[in-house]
């Protein structure tokens, strides 16, 4: 067959692995002149190392991911240091990296036993049971305020749900999207040796070797049913024609570009809520946190104009950038925030105050360059009952199939689950039963 991917992002890449190794014909179409998509990575001259455009790191348990990188022979190429993550309380940062010892012994020393207790059998019922389903059916909201009790909801959860999914969606967002992250998720974080983006061109290179054709810069406007069974995709050198075609965009574009689709599944597609991000990067001569902290978690109500300040250079030496210190700040915001149209310097203009917060010695003079990445399809929202809102990877068009972030439910988006989904998508374009 002739198959057209849409999108070399992580998924599209998996898929179209599988599928050249099947035996077909396989072209990505990349409408951006790099591969990655969200996990791509830019690289300054005397750096050796690239950076992630948006922080990204791998769990331990990521197992499709890790997975793939063992079949294509690179598991020496990835790194699993043991980072900071931190948690700010009462004007102070407190380092949170082993959940099931530092979190109790913090509670202990602030908090009543009961508590201790209550965070332990609800944390120890979270991490151990493999029943999500009838925690869809809660909100995260009600169910971490039930049985974490108040104060605990206040300092950890709150924050959490706030920050991630804005006050529209916090009160929301369904139990077994927490499940999700508190059952899969490891404290020890890991990267490929030169960035994700050295993953992605080196998997892009392999694909290639393997008769892949990857275009870059070349986007789809429009995919529309053709004669016998074949869809025709609109390519900037016109209209060409495929037997199948996988979409690995969001599901508004894929709504946008397929609008012959039947009513009830463009309107499912469009139903589906999601957060955007926005995040700078910052090249500093002096290290931010001299604690060491990669990771800090922050709540808004403490005043911090983002979500999360990330120290990557806490997680991977300077030496890897020339010696720069690179400091990620950003938020997950609804697609119509104001920061999607502000420019970087006004942006700037209200990060950069706080920056003081994590070390009083900071001055503008610190930094060498930023810069500013935004997407406005960052973080689906799963919302109550949310396994019965999702589009199927088969779409109603013949040789339609969709992969996207907002089909691996109940797990959280991550390149893992790009990984999973991608493969999925071309077992079942193969003809597999699942
Ligand atoms: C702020 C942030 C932090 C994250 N942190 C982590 C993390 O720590 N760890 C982790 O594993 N994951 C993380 N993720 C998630 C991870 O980046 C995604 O889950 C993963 O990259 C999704 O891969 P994908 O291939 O499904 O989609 P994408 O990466 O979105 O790829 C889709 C591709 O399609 C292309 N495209 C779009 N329209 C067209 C068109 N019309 N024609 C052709 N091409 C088109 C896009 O340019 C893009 O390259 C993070 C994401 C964000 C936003």
């Amino acid at each position: 067959m002739n198959i057209a991917i849409l999108g070399a992002g992580v998924g599209g890449m998996a898929a179209a692995y599988d599928l050249v190794r099947a035996g077909h014909n396989v072209t990505i179409f990349e409408a951006a002149d790099n591969v990655g998509g969200l996990a791509a990575g830019f690289k300054e001259p005397h750096w050796d190392w690239s950076v992630e455009k948006f922080y990204h790191h791998w769990f331990a348990s990521d197992k499709d991911m890790l997975g793939l990188i063992a079949e294509l022979g690179w598991s020496e190429k990835v790194l699993f240091p043991r980072p900071y993550t931190v948690i700010y309380w009462d004007s102070k940062f407190y380092p949170f990296d082993h959940i099931y010892t530092n979190i109790p012994l913090f509670l202990l020393k602030h908090f009543p036993l009961l508590d201790v207790v209550r965070y332990g059998m609800a944390g120890a019922y979270l991490r151990f049971s493999p029943w999500w389903k009838p925690l869809e059916k809660v909100t995260a909201d009600a169910w971490t305020r039930r049985w974490f009790g108040k104060r605990v909801y206040d300092l950890q959860w709150k924050p959490l749900l706030n920050s991630k999914f804005g006050e529209r969606n916090a009160e929301q967002v369904n139990m077994a999207w927490l499940w999700a992250r508190l059952h899969s998720r490891t404290t020890k974080l890991g990267t490929f040796v030169g960035g994700f983006q050295a993953f992605c061109d080196a998997f892009a290179g392999r694909l290639r070797e393997m008769g892949v054709t990857i275009r870059l810069s070349t986007g789809v406007a429009g995919i529309i049913q053709g004669p016998e069974e074949t869809l025709s995709l609109a390519t900037p050198s016109g209209p060409e024609t495929f037997d199948q075609c996988l979409a690995t965009t969001s599901p508004a574009l894929l709504a946008r570009l397929a609008p012959g689709l039947p009513a009830d599944y463009l309107q499912g597609l469009l139903s589906l809520r999601s957060m955007g991000a926005v995040v700078v990067v910052l090249a500093l001569k002096h290290q931010l946190s001299e604690e060491g902290y990669y990771w800090h978690n922050l709540p808004k109500s403490a005043g911090f104009p983002f979500l999360a300040l990330v120290e990557h250079t806490n997680f991977m030496k300077p030496e890897f950038f020339g010696g720069d210190h690179i400091v990620y700040v950003g938020d997950y915001l609804e697609p119509d925030h104001e920061y999607f149209s502000l420019s970087q310097e006004e942006i700037l203009k209200r990060y950069l105050p706080s920056l003081t917060r994590f070390n009083p010695k900071f001055t503008p003079e610190w930094i060498r360059k930023t810069w500013l990445f935004r997407t406005t399809y960052a973080q689906p929202v799963p919302l109550v009952n949310h396994s019965h809102n999702i589009p199927a990877i088969p779409t109603p068009i013949p040789g339609l199939y969709f992969a996207s972030m907002s089909q691996v439910y109940p797990w959280d988006r991550g390149t893992n689950y790009a990984v999973e989904i991608g493969r999925r998508a071309a077992k079942l374009m193969l003809g597999g039963n699942l």
